[in-house]
């Protein structure tokens, strides 16, 4: 059996070698690395990409969630309600703008942010909604811009992991892209997000004109004019040669989305076939919602033991995430305890990540799941 990776990024640069080299050289010849116009052009088409007005490139996803918070006025005193069952950055950011993560919990079926569980936590030091858009699928952003506006809070999406996840609204209209629907939407290039640079790199995007410039001081020291400084900011820009990369790889991602739907379809079909179905439990697409499958999650009992099998036989595997937000070391101060929020706590004992990248081959699809029939079946 060969080796089947939880991602092939050679794969995904091979056929595009030519086009990224010439980009990469243009920006290596005209020695301008800072901003320019790769970046002022890769935010134009990524605006119009998920259909914002604004967007502004910064250094990373993580920082794009600290500047939205840090436009918004986040600060000191303030709390930033998320999800305990997501990557680190998506509590992380309210810490760094001086103000306090607080957590609700999950939906089981999602894994997304349960916004009952939320309007339930929401106090006085409440100042924004963060839901996250795990492993590609929206949240429920009808039911966070219903408790945003009753209780006046910008709802700032993280959206890391869901570039080009459409949400449609039961309102009716046109389905709306992952991060476009609320006030700001924050989007990560980490190389193995759904566009992904040759290094780091982050962006917001919002349709609030004003926001857009506040970010775009904020990741320049907080000054438009240079040595004049309004606010203190960052040094969070995004170099000029990620963005040369990400403007070729950006009109791919569709199509890089749809293999990675029609995978996720054959591990349906296969698990069954494989009469797997009672056993592994399959990620479950919300009506409405254009799973991007960032990540192909199942729950499965024993999941450290068969996680360990697939390593053994060269099928990459990852939890996301084996340990909640909440119960993280360094958010001990918050008070948070066991048992506070156990759907996230559960699902953090039976998530396993399989191999979903666009390039997977059906062979290899067969693989993963024979490997998972003959150890449930030892
Ligand atoms: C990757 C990720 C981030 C952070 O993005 P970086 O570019 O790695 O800083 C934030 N939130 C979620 C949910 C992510 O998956």
């Amino acid at each position: 059996m060969d080796p089947v990776p939880l991602l092939d990024l050679k794969a995904q640069f091979v056929p595009l070698r030519e086009e990224i080299n010439r980009a990469v050289n243009e920006i290596v010849e005209a020695q301008a690395f800072i901003l320019g116009q790769p970046v002022q052009l890769l935010e134009e088409e990524v605006a119009r990409f998920v259909g914002s007005t604004q967007a502004v490139g910064c250094a990373s996803g993580t920082d794009a969630l600290i500047l939205a918070l840090a436009a918004l006025g986040v600060g000191p005193g303030d709390e930033v309600l998320t999800s305990p069952f997501s990557f680190f950055s998506s509590a992380s950011c309210a810490y760094k703008v001086g103000a306090r993560p607080a957590f609700a919990d999950i939906d089981p079926r999602t894994f997304n942010l349960d916004p009952e569980k939320v309007d339930a936590a929401i106090g006085p030091r409440t100042r924004a909604l963060l839901p996250v858009h795990l492993f590609g699928q929206c949240a429920d952003m009808d039911a966070f811009r219903e408790i945003g506006s009753r209780r006046n809070l910008p709802v700032v999406e993280d959206a890391a992991q869901a570039l080009s996840a459409t949400y449609r609204s039961a309102a009716g209209g046109a389905a709306r892209h992952a991060g476009a629907v609320g006030e700001a939407g924050c989007y990560s290039f980490f190389p193995s997000k759904n566009l992904g640079g040759f290094g780091d790199g982050g962006m917001v995007v919002t349709s609030d004109a004003d926001l857009a410039e506040r970010l775009r001081l904020l990741r320049v020291h907080g000054g438009q004019q240079m040595y004049h400084h309004r606010w203190v900011g960052w040094n969070s820009r995004l170099d000029a040669l990620q963005a040369a990369v990400l403007r070729v790889k950006l009109p791919h991602v569709d199509g890089w989305i749809e293999e990675r739907r029609a995978n996720a379809d054959r591990y349906r079909r296969l698990f069954a076939e494989a009469g797997l179905e009672g056993t592994v439990g399959l990620p479950q697409a919300v009506a409405g919602r254009g799973h991007t499958f960032n990540q192909y999650v199942v729950r499965v009992p024993k999941r450290d033991a068969l996680r360990a099998f697939l390593a053994e036989r060269g099928i990459g595997v990852a939890v996301y995430y084996p340990l909640p937000l909440h119960l993280q070391p360094c958010f001990t101060y918050l008070g948070y305890h066991q048992g506070d929020f156990p759907v996230s706590e559960h699902a953090s004992r039976e998530v396993l990540a399989l191999p979903v990248f666009p390039e997977l081959t059906q062979d290899e699809q067969h693989e993963v799941v024979n490997a998972i029939a003959e150890f449930y079946s030892a």
